[in-house]
């Protein structure tokens, strides 16, 4: 029997990625807006965890179905602690012209601000939330260490990777393939739990 799993997001590159890395399984991702829903709940938690709960359960009582939602950021220590943390659409938001407009603003600002601070310690976040049909809530996340570059490096990824360089392999995520930032990235390790989850649950 085909099984459906919706996800709590507008994002059709996230689409792609959950399909992509769920199929094997035999799980069928399909869109929020699939069921018509084009609304979006208020994220208003203290944590990547919570807020990926909040959107995960607002779609759940609606469609009755199993739900995964994602919520990530990213945390540069010479900015605040934990900042911009769960606010780093809205930090971005702040620094663009219109909402519409690429990273490239944002990043030079990050740059700029940075400039001869030894310090650019940085970590992405993310947290998946995956409810059951029967209600069960399961959360899963991930943490990818690593530091703003000294310039922007390349043009792959989105949001801040032109800017970010993990510690692991010293890799550019600006620079690296889809596939490299998937295996090291805060939204591929948590995925990785969320598979290992689902496959001990199937007995695979
Ligand atoms: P959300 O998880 O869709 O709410 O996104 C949170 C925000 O964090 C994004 O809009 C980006 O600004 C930032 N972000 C999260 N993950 C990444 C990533 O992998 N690369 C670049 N920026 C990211």
């Amino acid at each position: 029997m085909e099984k459906i799993i919706v996800l709590a997001s507008h994002n059709k590159g996230k689409l792609r990625e959950f399909q992509e890395i769920l199929k094997p399984f035999g799980y069928t991702v399909k869109s929020v807006k699939d069921f018509g829903h084009t609304e979006e709940p208020v994220e208003d938690g203290k944590t990547y965890a919570e807020n990926a709960y909040i959107k995960a359960k607002y779609y759940f009582d609606a469609l009755k179905m199993p739900v995964i939602a994602d919520d990530s950021g990213i945390e540069i220590e010479a900015l605040g602690e934990h900042y911009p943390g769960i606010y780093s659409a809205r930090f971005a938001d702040q620094i663009k012209d219109n909402p519409s407009d690429g990273y490239e603003k944002v990043n030079a600002y990050i740059l700029e601000k940075l400039k001869g601070n030894p310090n650019r310690r940085a970590s992405y976040h993310c947290a998946i939330c995956l409810i059951e049909k029967d209600g069960k809530v399961s959360s899963f996340d991930g943490v990818c260490e690593g530091q703003i570059a000294s310039e922007k490096n390349g043009t792959h990824g989105f949001g801040y990777d032109p800017i970010f360089k993990a510690d692991e392999g010293g890799l550019y995520f600006g620079i690296v393939s889809e596939d490299e930032k998937n295996r090291i990235s805060h939204r591929g390790k948590a995925l990785e739990k969320l598979v290992a989850y689902l496959k001990e649950k199937e007995g695979n």
